[in-house]
């Protein structure tokens, strides 16, 4: 067991009062992970001030140096791959398989970023006068204030830190208290690579308090959040009063759609991994499986018989499918809505309960759930739940089908699995969300792709890819006159 420490100003430190929280196993509660520091707004005042100061010379360095820092950066997480993906499975229970993954996004994150160092495009345009030139840049914004889950430790700080360093930001990083070692790794790397110190700050402690702090704090120019919908309304609120730039990653409540024509083997992969992958917390997570009543019966005979062979269990175990929920809370939220679901009337054809046997008796295990003869009105068809809940919706049509994916107040993913050209091509179109796989699961987003959703799951901004670029810097138009005379534009030529 480690005593893990903030990192502000250039130093690692306890936080000013001293106290500290707990990091545990869910797999095994007996064992702490680490102590860390239960950070206040004082700690988050010191750590704005020291990447303020870090601001002017990190603005000043050319973006393709600060892409070769990033580009070290990748080279050591793929040194320490494994060594992070256990430590990630330690704190927040994913299985391995999926830890590596996550530590992989970070990877390709950090390369991508390096290469974006040498483009960070602006445009030109010809101007309306004569000797004179049109161009825009991309200007670093300030201090970067980045929340994260815990559900991708690892890819999701890197998706927001990664983006707003290249471009010339100086961060304060307040990841969440259920996965405070796998962010402690990240800034550790970020040093080892050459970042400057001031330029990067971690303040570890509790969203109402830390949170709180730097998303009020006048210093901060720009908030990255990606978590609940209603603490994204919060921030959304406070970031709205003092106009800060604001973007928010929120919740889901994804469906796969599987038509009559469908692959049926190949659509049950698709929903095993995407409802039971990460335990169903991840917010891209299948939690709704809309199946055309041709091939319900026949399709829910094959998956209940495949989830009942899922094997649950400590996922450092290389064979082990689904890990436990994170904390007991967690836990405890999918309980209420097995409940609810019950109660609204729908059929429970397996799992419904936790799992407390041999290995998985000191852990936080729920066995993969999955309820049938759901209606889109009923609770567990509309509200996330972030845990192994599966509720099957009945439809006749592709229409049905769309119309039903699309009555949610949600907007992150989406899938359909279907061997008709037209079908795919309709649902393209039609499917209300940031994110469309066909005839994949709705889990599995690229670090180089747009990454985000519609509606209520965020505000229009995206993550990944080129678009988090522009997110993370402002954009300068500027006008150059070497006429050697007063030019007025609109007046001169008409
Ligand atoms: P959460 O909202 O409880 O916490 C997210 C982060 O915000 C944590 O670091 C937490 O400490 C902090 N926080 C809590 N209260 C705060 C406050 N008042 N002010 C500022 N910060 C505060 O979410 P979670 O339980 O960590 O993660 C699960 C949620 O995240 C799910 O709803 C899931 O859908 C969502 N999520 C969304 C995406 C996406 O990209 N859309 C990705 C992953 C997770």
């Amino acid at each position: 067991m480690e005593n893990y420490q903030n990192f502000i100003n250039g130093k690692w430190q306890d936080c000013k009062s001293g106290k500290t929280f707990e990091n545990r196993n869910p797999a095994d509660w007996d064992e702490v992970v680490g102590i860390f520091p239960k950070s206040d707004k004082e700690d988050v005042e010191m750590a704005v001030k020291s990447a303020r100061e870090g601001f002017n010379d990190w603005r000043l360095t050319p973006a393709p140096k600060r892409g070769d820092i990033l580009k070290k950066v990748g080279d050591i997480m793929v040194d320490r791959k494994e060594e992070i993906a256990r430590l990630m499975t330690r704190e927040m229970g994913k299985i391995i398989h999926e830890t590596r993954g996550d530590v992989q996004e970070g990877i390709d994150t950090a390369y991508y970023a390096a290469s974006e160092g040498r483009r960070l495009l602006g445009h030109n345009a010809p101007s309306e006068l004569e000797n004179k030139m049109n161009l825009s840049f991309r200007m670093p914004i300030g201090v970067a204030g980045i929340i994260t889950p815990w559900n991708f430790p690892m890819a999701i700080p890197t998706w927001k830190i990664f983006p707003a360093l290249v471009c010339g930001n100086t961060i304060v990083f307040k990841p969440a208290s259920d996965t405070p070692a796998t962010a402690t790794e990240l800034v550790k790397i970020l040093l080892e690579a050459g970042l400057p110190p001031n330029v990067i700050n971690i303040v570890h402690g509790g969203g109402g308090k830390v949170g709180t702090a730097i998303v009020n704090n006048t210093d901060v120019d720009v908030i990255s959040f990606t978590g609940s919908s209603e603490v994204g309304q919060t921030i959304a609120e406070a970031g709205g009063r003092q106009l800060k730039r604001v973007s928010l990653e929120l919740g889901g409540k994804n469906a796969q759609i599987v038509m009559d024509d469908a692959n049926l083997e190949l659509a049950i992969e698709g929903v095993l991994w995407g409802a039971f992958g990460t335990t169903g917390q991840r917010c891209t997570a299948t939690s709704r499986l809309i199946l055309h009543e041709d091939i319900h019966d026949k399709f829910m005979e094959m998956l209940v018989a495949h989830t009942k062979n899922l094997k649950i269990g400590n996922g450092l175990n290389e064979d082990v499918n689904v890990g436990p929920c994170v904390n007991e809370g967690q836990r405890e939220i999918v309980e209420k809505y097995v409940k609810i679901g019950k109660k609204e009337g729908g059929t429970l054809v397996c799992g419904g309960e936790q799992m407390n046997d041999g290995e998985c008796s000191k852990g936080f295990f729920y066995k993969p759930t999955i309820f049938t003869g759901i209606t889109p009105d009923m609770t567990i068809a509309q509200e996330e739940i972030f845990g192994p809940v599966l509720s099957v919706l009945k439809i006749k049509s592709l229409e049905e089908a769309i119309e039903v994916l699309n009555g949610t107040i949600y907007g992150l993913s989406s899938s359909i699995y279907t061997q008709d050209v037209n079908s795919a091509f309709k649902a393209i179109r039609d499917i209300e969300a940031g994110i469309t796989y066909i005839n994949g699961p709705t889990i599995g987003a690229e670090a180089h792709m747009p990454f985000g959703g519609v509606k209520a799951t965020g505000n229009g901004h995206r993550e990944g890819g080129w678009e988090v670029y522009e997110f993370f810097s402002e954009t300068k138009a500027v006008y150059v006159d070497f006429s050697g005379k007063l030019q007025r534009a609109q007046i001169d030529n008409y």
